[in-house]
């Protein structure tokens, strides 16, 4: 037992203190991703300005700032908490001999660095998309998604919006994508990491961008926003374009929709008047027991 406490230790304490050397630079800049979300997030929102999709929106729409609460608490407070849990769980899994080499599929070691970052990403990204799916699927899940739901002003801060308990549920399907790949990190997974960021930024900004006959590979902004539509259409009623940074699996398994581009359509879901407006009220809401 006391391993898993030491494990659980080390993790936390290690994961608050590289949070802490990134904050005063005394990480490698290619791995500080506590400037690094800043940096895009600065870039993003300056696109969001000079050349705005919604003309009438305001620069600081609403629930700009809770928003940007969002991103720092997903990304730095949540994971010092959860780093410790998910080092005790691999170290309680590799004690009962399962490790990340256990369902090996792919061996890319000896492949060129940018082909296996590519399959790193394209893996990842599937995995995470058909998460994504199931957090649509099934109401218990859904109670938690909806708070990235409750969206009613798109901007690219609103990416981050979402319940600490979707990292959780999206944890076990894209260690399971890691696992595939023999528990293979390319080296330069950072590259990844900081791509589908600013993927996921730019999905959620203000910013009209389809990327021509490439808006069937790559997520974007105009067919992100129908993935927040308030009223489904007929037939999809389980929800449309779930792609996280491709929009590829949605085009393969044929939940793609976009209707028009105007950008003026009403985001949010049926019955979100009775939906909590503020932080704690959105963080209890997924564990209350009434609809
Ligand atoms: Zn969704
Ligand atoms: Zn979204």
């Amino acid at each position: 037992m006391e391993k898993y406490f030491d494990a659980f230790n080390n993790a936390f304490f290690g994961t608050l203190d590289w949070t802490w050397s990134s904050i005063v630079f005394e990480v490698p800049w290619y791995t500080n991703y506590f400037w690094g979300l800043i940096v895009i997030s600065l870039f993003v929102w300056v696109l969001e300005i000079v050349f705005p999709w919604r003309k009438d929106q305001s620069i600081f729409r609403k629930d700009f700032w809770l928003d940007g609460f969002y991103m720092f608490f997903n990304f730095f407070i949540f994971s010092i908490v959860i780093s410790g849990i998910y080092k005790a769980l691999e170290t309680l899994f590799s004690d009962l001999g399962i490790s990340e080499k256990s369902f090996a599929v792919l061996h890319l070691e000896n492949w060129p660095n940018w082909l296996q970052l590519i399959i790193f990403f394209v893996i990842l990204d599937l995995f995470q998309w058909f998460t994504h799916v199931l957090l649509h699927r099934f109401e218990f899940l859904w109670k938690f998604h909806k708070v990235h739901h409750s969206v009613k002003e798109m901007g690219f801060a609103a990416h981050l919006r979402y319940h600490w308990m979707e990292n959780i549920f999206y944890k076990p399907l894209k260690t399971f994508g890691v696992m595939v790949l023999g528990g293979f990190e390319p080296e330069q997974a950072y590259v990844v990491h900081f791509i589908a960021i600013a993927i996921g930024h730019f999905n959620h900004a203000n910013i009209k961008v389809t990327w021509g006959p490439l808006k069937y590979i790559f997520n974007n902004p105009v067919m992100h926003l129908y993935h927040h539509v308030k009223a489904l259409p007929e037939g999809k009623t389980k929800g449309i374009n779930f792609g996280i940074s491709l929009s590829l699996w949605d085009y393969i398994f044929k939940t793609n929709y976009i209707a028009e581009d105007s950008g003026a359509i009403e985001i949010g879901f049926p019955g979100e008047e009775h939906f909590p407006r503020t932080f704690f009220g959105q963080v209890f809401y997924g564990f209350r027991n009434r609809k």
